[in-house]
């Protein structure tokens, strides 16, 4: 049935959580709901991760062990395998952010060919994913986004970020899994979404294996994906497209405020709901030229999209279609949908808990400002207690 109620059963969302974990969780979530400790627990973090304070013990016995899977990929292992006893795919996701040299560079090749490597040897796995910053220096996608010409040396540079690309896309096709990538800042996509573009040109000829990210907060987004559709149609190829709202919002404001320039940020949640819900639509459409991972935990988004595909009379799992969440978040969603046979994959964010903290501090203010959200998984997780009388 498309429209039936299926995110309330907690039984199913938190199957996998032991009472003490389901414990954690609450008590997590109460925490990071409460803003001014989100503002001033981040910035003691910060503080005594700089300082060299000793309090790795203390955030991995938190946040990091909730949101996630471990330090490297075989600590994720025991969370993939269980994940998948449930129908739960993931997505293995070395989230260490904010490197700027050439070694840091090859070592997220190094990282995503080896995750792709040991993919293609489990079904539990059928994405790699990567950041284009992980792989370039910030300031050359923004330069190249302003449209500023590169230095002779830059260029060089470039050709590099350009392989690395290649690298990991040419590999993954030939192991027969998708990669993803993320999208960032708004001031650095066009440089990345002409790299992507070019992938999806060069590998995605009978079906999607690069997926590019389309963060529908953005108000240009929308005519974007229409331009990319006509783009691909006329080149003979297929497009991949995780869509998400998106997790820069104060960052975008706040910097088109003091640069003086209209925000590419729609102008309410409301808009970005409809924005995000309507490229839904488009695609379900043009599911022939596009390919879709939807990466919300909206249940309303998520419900619409459960009613398009049954409108389109698609099979639940049609390959086309996947659902995806982070994990530690919304597990009503994703263990509920994939209890119905929809295709569902959470990424296990890894790497060096220092590395992973603008990840985590992200996802704690997603948490702090999205009071609905919050509220909603501290209801979920009480309603499992009780029903398991912890
Ligand atoms: C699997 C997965 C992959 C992801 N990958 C990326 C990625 O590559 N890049 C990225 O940027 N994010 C990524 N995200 C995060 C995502 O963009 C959202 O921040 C997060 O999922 C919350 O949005 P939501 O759709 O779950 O729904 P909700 O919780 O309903 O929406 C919250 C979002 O709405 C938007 N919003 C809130 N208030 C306003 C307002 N006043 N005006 C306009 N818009 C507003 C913001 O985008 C906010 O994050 C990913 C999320 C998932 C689940």
């Amino acid at each position: 049935m498309p429209s039936e109620q299926i995110f309330d059963n907690t039984e199913i969302a938190f199957f996998l959580k032991s009472d003490s974990e389901l414990e954690r969780a609450y008590f997590l979530f109460k925490m990071i709901s409460i803003e001014p400790l989100v503002r001033i627990g981040t910035a003691a973090t910060n503080f005594a991760l700089k300082a060299h304070l000793p309090i790795e013990g203390l955030i991995r016995a938190s946040v990091f062990d909730h949101f996630c899977g471990g330090v490297n990929e075989e600590d994720c292992l025991p969370v993939i395998d269980k994940m998948f006893g449930k129908g739960v795919s993931s997505v293995l996701d070395y989230s260490v952010e904010g490197k700027e040299d050439e070694q840091d560079f090859d070592k997220s090749v190094k990282t995503v060919l080896n995750i792709i490597d040991f993919a293609k040897e489990i079904k539990a796995i059928p994405f790699a994913v990567f950041k284009p910053t992980g792989l370039g220096r910030f300031f050359l996608y923004e330069k190249i986004s302003k449209g500023d010409a590169l230095t002779e040396t830059e260029k060089i540079e470039w050709e590099k970020v350009e392989n690395r690309f290649d690298t990991i896309c040419k590999k993954a096709q030939e192991a027969n899994i998708a990669v993803l990538v993320d999208a960032e800042e708004s001031w650095i996509q066009d440089a990345a979404d002409m790299l992507v573009t070019k992938m999806m040109r060069k590998y995605n000829k009978n079906r999607a294996f690069v997926y590019n990210t389309l963060q529908m907060y953005r108000h240009d987004r929308f005519n974007f994906l229409k331009e990319q559709h006509k783009e691909a149609v006329e080149g003979g190829f297929v497009l991949g497209y995780k869509l998400v709202r998106g997790a820069y919002m104060e960052k975008e404001n706040d910097r088109a405020n003091e640069k003086k320039y209209t925000t590419p940020i729609c102008n309410s949640k409301a808009a970005t709901d409809a924005n995000f819900n309507s490229a839904l639509e488009y695609v379900v459409d043009n599911l022939e030229n596009i390919s879709l991972f939807a990466g919300t935990h909206n249940e309303q988004s998520s419900y619409l999209l459960m009613d398009l595909m049954h409108t389109k009379r698609l099979s639940n799992n049609d390959s086309r279609v996947w659902f995806g969440q982070l994990y530690g978040m919304s597990d009503h969603i994703s263990f509920n949908l994939a209890a119905k046979g929809y295709n569902v994959a959470k990424y296990i964010p890894f790497g060096p808990v220092k590395d992973v903290m603008p990840y985590l501090i992200r996802r704690a203010e997603e948490n702090t400002s999205v009071a609905g959200q919050t509220g909603r998984e501290l209801m979920l997780l009480s309603k499992e207690k009780k029903r398991r009388k912890v």
